[in-house]
């Protein structure tokens, strides 16, 4: 697509394509957003997506991006500002797991989830900071976890990365406040996607139990405080951590 000026606000999500990315997606553009969908893999449901967002009347685009490499993070940043012109909105909500006791976990496991679940948010951010700040408005919300505020066993390398992201927001909240850019984190719970899916059901049964509204969190539960940070009226809002988790993390 060629670049075009656009009076809509423009939003990227990272792993847009599904779970929650693509509840995220949906929501931003029932709210007026033009969308850049991101996705490392997953091409057929990122277009599905965007095909999706197109029915709430806004452009949406497909943009394949590792967002483990740093280039990759760079070049989908400014792709997503030059598709639609501007970028208001950046959600870093790409993520993975690899959970296991650390007595079992590896090096490699530890650097998985750090390279996606925080490096990624630091790399893409980093693009993002310098063109919201010369647009002197910006809104980042990064897709941070429960297991972030209160740990986990057997996830230590994701609750690490997603209690690095909480660490990541409140900083880059303090860089920026002064310049119209606000820097939120979402915390969600226990939320049905694909990554939960996989859990083993004596693990759903446990997280069901520590969950005070007694039973599993919707995408679009998640993705409506994602669409409330990312609206222009938040201006006063920075630095936070909104749990979305029926009352787990209390
Ligand atoms: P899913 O496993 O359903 O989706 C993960 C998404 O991340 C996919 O869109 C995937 O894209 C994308 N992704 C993974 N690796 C990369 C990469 N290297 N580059 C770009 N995109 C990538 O997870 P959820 O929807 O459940 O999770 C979304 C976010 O919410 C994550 O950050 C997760 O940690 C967080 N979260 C989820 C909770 C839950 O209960 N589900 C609870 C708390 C937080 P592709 O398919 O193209 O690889």
């Amino acid at each position: 697509m060629s670049e075009q000026q656009n009076t809509r606000p423009a939003a990227l999500v990272t792993g847009g394509g599904r779970g929650i990315g693509r509840a995220i997606c949906l929501a931003l553009a029932k709210a007026g957003f033009d969308v850049c969908i991101n996705y490392a893999s997953s091409s057929a449901a990122a277009e599905e997506t965007a095909e999706q967002c197109k029915a709430f009347g806004v452009q949406a685009v497909a943009l394949q991006a590792d967002v483990t490499n740093p280039a990759d993070c760079q070049n989908l940043v400014e792709t997503a500002a030059n598709t639609f012109g501007r970028l208001d909105v950046l959600v870093n909500n790409a993520g993975v797991n690899a959970d296991k006791l650390i007595l079992r976990m590896q090096e490699i496991d530890f650097d998985k989830v750090i390279d996606t679940n925080l490096k990624g948010a630091f790399f893409c951010s980093k693009t993002a900071c310098k063109l919201m700040m010369r647009q002197r408005y910006g809104r980042i919300i990064n897709i941070s976890s429960v297991v972030g505020l209160h740990g986990n066993a057997g996830q230590s390398n994701y609750a690490a990365s997603k209690a690095g992201l909480i660490g990541l927001t409140k900083s880059l909240a303090k860089e920026f406040a002064a310049r119209g850019v606000t820097v939120n984190a979402v915390a969600p719970g226990f939320i049905e996607t694909d990554m939960t899916a996989a859990m083993s059901d004596a693990a759903k049964e446990a997280a069901l139990h520590a969950v005070p509204a007694g039973r599993i969190g919707h995408a679009e539960e998640v993705a409506n405080a994602v669409a409330f940070l990312a609206s222009a009226e938040t201006s006063y809002i920075t630095g936070q951590v909104l749990c979305v988790d029926g009352g787990m993390g209390m």
